[in-house]
């Protein structure tokens, strides 16, 4: 872990004009360095790790305040829990095994250009969409191609 240079998140909190303290330096630099989608209380267990001083409150605090700004993406997986990403990464969806909670990270082009198509159909101009499929792992045997056909 780099101490010295500031983190992606914190680099973009400074830009945004946000006063950053010590323990929001920590905060941000757990979030930069996570690529699992943590809940808030994972990432108060790392961030504890590195500054015990820091309370379940104040990373609460301050996941709202990155997420206020833009900064955060705030996801829903279902299980009650919210999870952040870095905002402004390249545009993926989300695979959620609903037997370990993993969160696996995909991106199909012809699951963007269908659903552009969709919303052509409907009168539209696609934006934005959120996809999430919540999958339990193939047995061995039982894993196909992916395609329609194997
Ligand atoms: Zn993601």
């Amino acid at each position: 872990m780099n101490e010295d240079r500031p983190s992606e998140i914190e680099s973009k909190c400074l830009a945004a004009g946000m006063r950053m303290t010590d323990q929001r330096r920590v905060i941000a630099r757990v979030l930069s360095e996570s690529t699992d989608h943590p809940d808030v209380e994972e990432v108060y267990r790392r961030a504890t790790a590195i500054d015990p001083r820091i309370s379940i409150a104040t990373v609460y605090r301050t996941v709202r305040l990155f997420e206020e700004a833009g900064i955060l993406e705030r996801l829903d997986f279902r299980d009650g829990r919210a999870r952040y990403e870095p905002a402004g990464e390249e545009h993926h969806d989300h695979l959620i095994d609903i037997v370990t909670g993993e969160v696996h990270e995909f991106r199909n082009e012809r699951i963007e250009r269908l659903q552009e198509e969709v919303a052509r159909e409907m009168g539209f101009e696609l934006v934005d969409h959120r996809l999430e499929l919540y999958g339990r792992p193939l047995t061995k045997k039982g894993r196909g191609t992916g395609r329609p056909d194997s």
